[in-house]
């Protein structure tokens, strides 16, 4: 693709090409944090953790050459231009022989799309990113990865409470991972520069290397059948989201990955409480346009933006909006499944449209917390009380409200019996769908305060908890959030 390979950081429109090659910035005491050594096995790479230097993005050897890409994309439902890789860098990718892996450095310096922002991250948000995307990883809800994390030892400005009294915060660099880091925006700026070659080009590549399964010869309708392959990635990702609780609060198209996973760590948060309208994105809450209920119908939304990018591929407005009206049958079709599998059902019945209404209905009036809500659910049916719920209210529940719940729970005992499978296989199938921890954003925020002040011990404890969402091995984690976070939401300012 069209590339400057001048090396040239200095923030620009860069017309006509799509990525330019970049040098990260230098820093003087980095200090390795952690060391994902798994993924780095996985991924073919095998021992870095020596190589402190490249991890934090310094004394590169000569021949590396590393860069960032242009795109565009739709941020909070408005067209925003061409943005880009303001402060991710890549470092190429490893080839293995059945897989690729590209590599960024997020952190590590300005590049020509940084806008008006510095290139930087600080120790908070990469601790978010790095935690949370492992989390993700091993919820097995599909998510780029986090390989290490470093601190730059440069202190970085930022107002996280808008208050016009900037702070100083610590710098750091997640070294992260995917197959690739392709967005639905990368389409949408060369559509939008009418580049439609290079846009024929981009495609391709996609489809074979990241859609081996489509028929890509001599098939008239391989860039259809494409479309139709993202969407179903894209949905198996939200209703993922949905399973465990992840609100990810900047759903713009240029955060959305075309391979259908979930990137751009930032103002996200586990939902504690149930609550449709939750978001953690302070930016967003007149809107709550990316609010936890609203994720389905938004990617929705942004599967239409890339419909529009890809349409000089295809020229056939029928075939996408086929494609399109489906997205909503089914997004209802799979919710419904996975709620069935939450609950314990071998198979959804017609009487559970109504049976799954009345569940949110009553799960949004309660506030109940969401994850705790599920595992008291997952016992033997007879065994089930009402007062064991009190685990997971945030509000102490009137006379009427208890009665609702203790009368759901019956319903739930009764329409259990309708399974054909036992009691047992029931049990099996609620403990691998419902997650025993999960990253709560209170969590996430103690061990950030303790990490800015140099102790990583709850950091180093989150890290071995996250590996095994589905086993209860550290109950004092597997608690409903404390009611001093009762106000606290994610952050904005990355
Ligand atoms: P986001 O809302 O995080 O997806 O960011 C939107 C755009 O702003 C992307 O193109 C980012 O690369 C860019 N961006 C965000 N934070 C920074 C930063 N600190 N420095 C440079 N660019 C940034
Ligand atoms: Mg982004
Ligand atoms: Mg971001």
């Amino acid at each position: 693709f069209p590339g400057d390979l001048s090396g040239n950081t200095m923030q620009r429109q860069t017309p006509d090409i799509l990525f330019c090659t970049v040098k990260p910035a230098d820093f003087d005491k980095t200090e390795l944090i952690d060391f994902n050594q798994k993924l780095s096995d996985g991924i073919g790479l095998g021992m870095l953790e020596n190589d402190e230097g490249f991890l934090a993005a310094q004394n590169l050897p000569e021949n590396v050459r590393t860069y960032a890409t242009a795109y565009a994309g739709h941020q909070f439902g408005n067209w925003a231009g061409q943005l880009g890789d303001g402060r991710a860098i890549y470092a190429g990718e490893i080839i293995n022989e059945n897989h690729q892996t590209e590599i960024q450095w997020k952190g590590a310096g300005a590049t020509p799309y940084s806008r008006h922002a510095d290139g930087r991250a600080v120790l908070r948000s990469s601790i978010r990113e790095y935690l949370m995307s492992e989390a993700m990883f091993h919820l097995r809800v599909p998510t780029t990865r986090a390989l290490s994390l470093s601190k730059t030892g440069e202190d970085v400005i930022r107002d996280i409470q808008y208050s016009g009294n900037p702070q100083k915060e610590q710098g750091a660099v997640v070294v992260r991972t995917a197959e690739s880091f392709l967005r639905f925006g990368h389409f949408e700026l060369l559509s939008a520069r009418h580049q439609t070659d290079l846009l024929k080009q981009l495609a391709d590549y996609t489809i074979e290397n990241f859609y081996q399964d489509i028929n890509s010869e001599n098939n008239p309708d391989k860039y259809i059948d494409w479309f139709q392959a993202i969407c179903n990635r894209t949905l198996k990702m939200i209703i993922d989201w949905y399973r465990v609780g992840f609100v990810h609060g900047v759903m713009n198209t240029d955060n959305m990955s075309v391979l259908g996973l979930t990137i751009d760590y930032g103002p996200f948060s586990m939902m504690d409480g149930y609550n449709l309208e939750f978001t953690p994105n302070t930016t967003d809450l007149p809107g709550k346009r990316y609010a936890f209920g609203k994720q389905g119908q938004i990617s929705h939304w942004n599967l239409a933006m890339l419909a529009n990018a890809i349409f000089p591929l295809i020229n056939d407005a029928d075939a996408l909006e086929k494609i399109l009206d489906n997205y909503g049958k089914q997004f209802w079709t799979a919710h419904d499944e996975m709620l069935a599998k939450k609950f314990g059902f071998d198979e959804v019945l017609p009487e559970d449209e109504r049976f799954f209404t009345e569940w949110q209905q009553l799960m949004q009036d309660l506030n109940l917390d969401y994850t705790l809500f599920f595992q008291n659910l997952e016992k033997p049916t007879s065994e089930i009380k009402t007062e064991d719920f009190s685990n997971s209210f945030y509000r102490s529940l009137n006379e009427n409200e208890l009665k609702r719940l203790s009368n759901f729970i019956e319903k739930y005992q009764e329409r259990k019996l309708k399974n054909k499978i036992t009691e047992k296989e029931s049990l099996a199938l609620m403990s691998k769908t419902n997650p025993k921890f999960i990253l709560r954003n209170y969590l996430l925020f103690e061990s950030i305060q303790d990490a800015e002040n140099g102790d990583y011990e709850l950091f180093f404890k989150l890290k071995e908890a996250l590996q095994d969402p589905y086993e209860n091995r550290f109950p004092e984690f597997n608690k409903k959030r404390h009611s001093k976070y009762d106000n606290q939401t994610g952050c904005s300012q990355l």
